[in-house]
């Protein structure tokens, strides 16, 4: 009776519940599967099919669109370096945007930094949040803080209305299909050009080098065009595909992001209650394979 949830990126609900490993959708050729013990919450919303589920060794489970979101066991690696990687190369951020973010871990992260004095987030679906406070909460912890502004649309049309305003700007969404496709492109990187105030920076979720390189030299190369440092960051992820995730990184002033303006002693990161980023990390992660490095640099 083994039940898995297969992370195919079918976006057939269908192929959620199978009982073996099926494959194709964005990642053609291979899945990655975890046991379920129990559903928990299966709907559709407007923009997605929304699902958590209580896994066997990942703890609880968030799936949208068939995809892998975050498990409470391993969604450390993702939440701290995508948050920290632009926060702690900043050396004093004050107002941070999270577009996407419906777990709530990015939020988490952030507002672990002192000198924060605003978060807004712009989240597309009410559903994700909903869930998260009650399936994730660990993650969805701070959904009540007060230096909180939590706008509910797409991320896409907010950046259109808020210009020089922000000194960090994580882009937390999920994959180029579906409701996040428009946070993929070269206008998305325009716009969050002019929402960051002089200084800002810029992170990303950015895919795998292992099965994503072409889009993410495209992405690469366009973010060039518009902001003087951009670099490329990867860490190890369990459960997405291929078992690591991408982090592009970009800031409007020329400046090295690969080292922390801010470094926390192994104290700090202890009570900062963090679990994979720490300041070695920082830096090491954007030391890439030759591949990599050659991909992006258009050889
Ligand atoms: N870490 C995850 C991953 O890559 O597997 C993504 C985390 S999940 C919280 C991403 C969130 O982005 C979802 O809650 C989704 O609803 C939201 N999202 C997708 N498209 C969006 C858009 N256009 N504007 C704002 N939020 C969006």
């Amino acid at each position: 009776d083994l039940e898995v949830i297969n992370n195919a990126a079918s976006g057939d609900s269908k192929q959620l519940k199978s009982d073996g490993v099926e494959m194709g959708g964005a990642w053609p050729g291979q899945a990655f599967s975890l046991q379920v013990d129990e559903v928990l919450f299966h709907e559709k919303s407007k923009y997605q099919d929304v699902l958590v589920f209580k896994s066997r060794t990942y703890g609880n489970v968030l799936v949208l669109d068939g995809i892998i979101q975050c498990t409470e066991r391993d969604e450390a690696a993702y939440q701290e370096m995508l948050a920290h990687l632009p926060m702690f190369a900043h050396p004093n951020p004050k107002r941070v945007l999270i577009i996407g973010g419906g777990d709530g871990g990015i939020l988490r992260e952030v507002l672990k930094h002192p000198s924060v004095e605003h978060v807004t987030m712009c989240e597309i679906d009410e559903m994700v949040i909903d869930v998260s406070k009650k399936w994730l909460p660990k993650m969805a912890a701070e959904f009540g803080n007060p230096k909180l502004n939590l706008f509910i649309g797409d991320g896409f049309e907010f950046l259109k209305a808020h210009k020089n305003e922000f000194d960090v700007v994580i882009t937390d969404s999920s994959d180029p299909v579906g409701p996040a496709e428009s946070l993929f492109g070269k206008s998305y990187y325009q716009l969050l050009s002019d929402a960051l105030r002089d200084g800002g920076i810029l992170s990303s979720q950015a895919e795998s080098l292992w099965l994503h390189l072409e889009l993410i030299a495209h992405m690469v190369q366009f973010t060039k065009q518009i902001f003087p440092t951009v670099r490329y960051a990867s860490s190890v992820m369990s459960t997405y595909p291929s078992g690591s995730m991408g982090y592009l990184i970009a800031a409007k002033n020329e400046r090295d992001v690969t080292t922390p303006a801010r470094t926390l002693t192994s104290e700090e990161v202890q009570k900062w209650g963090l679990r994979f980023y720490n300041s070695s990390l920082h830096s090491a992660a954007f030391v890439l394979p030759t591949f990599v490095q050659q991909a992006l640099e258009g050889k």
